[in-house]
């Protein structure tokens, strides 16, 4: 995928490299060092990031990864591999890390902890491998090597551990959330972990009168009050969907996950047409009704043979 990036400021002395996914650039104490936030789809988006940055003076000595999505960390390998003589610390967090080690894990996650079939090994689910130097947790994080500190923000439910990143006055928040239009489009988002993703929105909006500015990894970067606003689009749009499953469980009866998700197809008045659709939408639909289980909305067994799902 060829992409021109273009430095743009963000606030203070962070900035980001917009694209169909995001870059977040922190420069460093010396001006000449930067970390980067997600290293995009591909080697070539690796190779254009530090194009871009090297024609502005910077040189990538850092790697910050939110989540293991190959459209997050598509990059390093080749940044990695080129960007400081090699001397790139790669940071990420927990879980996340085991899958950029052993991207094989994102295919075979998705198809039930099998061998996955070959399209699910497309360049969007299954990225080179990456080095990994630094786990993070939440709470404050030195980087030597830039003579900066930020602050690692817990995000997990999109992706299992997903974390942030607080730069200055500027969070990068990965894939939390997504544009209204977005959302208009796909209908279903992609989440590991609904309960969690919802903890995540709630937490993330506790930054939001103490930083300048939110960056999405999809979207251009929003002011305070433009991230509350879409917080509370995406939320409401999980909620929807959490109560929809309910609404149609009582109305039916026992349902699988199969016939969960067809209806769930029905309602918001789209299909699934690919591998990669169908195996990003059976686990979502698994995560709603996990988070219902967890409320105690709905109960599970096991009949004839068959997983059903019944309302309580
Ligand atoms: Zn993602």
């Amino acid at each position: 995928m060829v992409v021109k990036y273009t430095l743009t400021p963000v606030h203070g002395s962070i900035s980001y490299l917009p694209g169909p996914q995001n870059i977040g650039v922190i420069v460093g104490a010396n001006d000449g060092d930067c970390a980067i936030v997600d290293s995009g789809l591909t080697k070539e988006n690796g190779k254009d990031i530090l194009k871009t940055l090297w024609s502005a003076g910077l040189s990538v000595n850092t790697i910050l990864n939110t989540h293991s999505h190959a459209d997050h960390f598509g990059g390093n390998a080749q940044i990695a591999a080129s960007s400081n003589g090699g001397a790139v610390r790669i940071y990420a967090p927990p879980v996340e890390e085991a899958f950029m080690r052993y991207p094989v894990l994102e295919p075979t996650g998705l198809f039930a902890g099998a061998a996955p079939i070959k399209p699910l090994y497309s360049h969007f689910l299954y990225a080179p491998p990456s080095p990994i130097d630094v786990v993070v947790s939440p709470g404050p994080l030195e980087l030597p090597q830039l003579g900066i500190s930020i602050e690692v923000v817990d995000l997990k439910g999109h992706a299992a551990g997903q974390m942030g990143y607080l730069a200055g006055d500027v969070l990068f928040v990965g894939d939390l959330l997504l544009p209204a239009q977005v959302i208009d489009k796909y209908k279903v988002l992609y989440c590991a972990g609904v309960a969690e993703h919802l903890a995540s929105l709630d937490r993330a909006l506790t930054y939001a009168d103490r930083v300048a500015a939110i960056v999405p990894g999809h979207s251009p970067a929003l002011t305070p009050a433009e991230f509350t606003a879409l917080v509370a689009i995406n939320r409401a749009h999980f909620l929807d969907t959490l109560d929809f499953i309910v609404a149609h469980l009582q109305a039916n009866g026992p349902q699988s996950s199969e016939a969960v998700l067809r209806a769930v197809c029905a309602h918001y008045d789209f299909s699934v047409t690919t591998a990669e659709a169908y195996y990003l939408l059976q686990p979502t639909i698994y995560a709603h009704l996990s988070c219902l289980h967890q409320q105690g909305r709905v109960g599970w067994q096991v009949t004839d043979n068959t997983a059903l799902w019944h309302s309580l």
